[in-house]
């Protein structure tokens, strides 16, 4: 079970900036079930993948129970 609801972790990944180019504004941003894998891990709940509006450039964010971000490739 996690506290953290899809939309607050939709809300984080937009207010976390593009790697690329520091920009806001993505086009695309999906949010998913982090994998058994991951959870163990890392504590990562949420999975999100979002293509930047600005740059293009796809990024990978794993969200933790509490809000932290833990990686991003
Ligand atoms: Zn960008």
């Amino acid at each position: 079970m996690t506290g953290l609801s899809r939309d607050r972790a939709e809300r984080l990944a937009k207010a976390h900036a593009c790697a690329h180019c520091r920009e806001y504004s993505f086009r695309k941003l999906a949010v998913k079930p982090a994998p058994a894998s991951l959870a163990e891990e890392l504590q990562v709940v949420w999975v999100v993948v979002r293509t930047c509006g600005v740059c293009g450039v796809q990024s990978e964010l794993g969200i933790q129970d509490d809000g932290d971000i833990v990686y991003e490739g």
